[in-house]
């Protein structure tokens, strides 16, 4: 999933200075999940939104919507009827979302409400954790189904850094290294010999922005932009 984190609350009110009817959109979907930019979040910061600009005397209307996903055009036609009363949408979406808001919406100021932050997993209740940078280039089947890049600081693909103590990361003493929990698993499923292969350059070529993939089955469909 992706994570996001909510701005703080000034930078959302001074991004919306200026604006008297705003539509807080949230997003059904990963940031609802981490507890961001759902139903329930969009509600309370309007709330919030609404009680600030009373409190300073401003002429101001907050109102809520919600989509499934905003990275989905189906979904944002949902808004069609109700976007165009507003001098501004102020998205809980990932950035990605946020965009596409402001894509569907061309006419009207499209906010961000959030900042995104990883790639990652529900590691406990209220904890997320980083777990992949999408470099298009996966290692996990080498190494264990731990990624290097995501969980060491340094991205080192071919074993650890000088740097690892007793299995410690020698930037954070409290975190285990990477690439021992990569040697651990290997050595756990019998795959040590994965140690030896060498992982090339990353091939930067192939991390050209932005990226763009079209399925296999949909190429003919697309070819002037396969
Ligand atoms: S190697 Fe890591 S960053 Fe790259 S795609 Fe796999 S999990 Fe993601
Ligand atoms: S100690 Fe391990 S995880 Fe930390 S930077 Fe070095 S190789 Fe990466």
């Amino acid at each position: 999933m992706i994570v996001a984190e909510r701005k703080g609350f000034e930078e959302i009110a001074a991004s919306l200075s200026g604006f008297r009817k705003v539509l807080v959109v949230g997003c059904g979907t990963c940031v609802a999940v981490c507890l961001t930019g759902g139903e329930k979040e969009a509600g309370l910061l309007a709330a919030q939104l609404d009680m600030a600009a009373q409190l300073a005397g401003r002429d101001q209307v907050f109102e809520v919507a919600c989509v499934e996903r905003q990275c989905d055009r189906e979904f944002l036609d949902e808004l069609a009827a109700r976007a165009p009363e507003f001098d501004a949408l102020l998205s809980l979406a990932c950035g990605a979302g946020i965009q596409f808001l402001a894509e569907r919406y061309d006419e009207i100021p499209v906010l961000a409400g959030v900042d995104t932050t990883f790639i990652g997993v529900n590691d406990n209740v209220g904890v997320w954790e980083e777990r992949c940078r999408s470099c298009q280039s996966c290692l996990l089947s080498t190494t264990g189904g731990i990624c290097p890049v995501a969980l060491c600081p340094k991205g080192m693909l071919n074993g650890p850094c000088g740097g690892t103590a007793d299995g410690q990361c020698e930037t954070d003493p409290e975190r285990a290294c990477a690439w021992t929990l990569i040697y651990e698993r290997l050595s756990r499923t019998g795959r040590l010999e994965n140690l030896a292969r060498l992982v090339p350059l990353r091939d930067n070529a192939r991390a050209s922005l932005p990226g763009r993939r079209t399925h296999p089955a949909y190429q003919r469909r697309y070819s002037a932009h396969a």
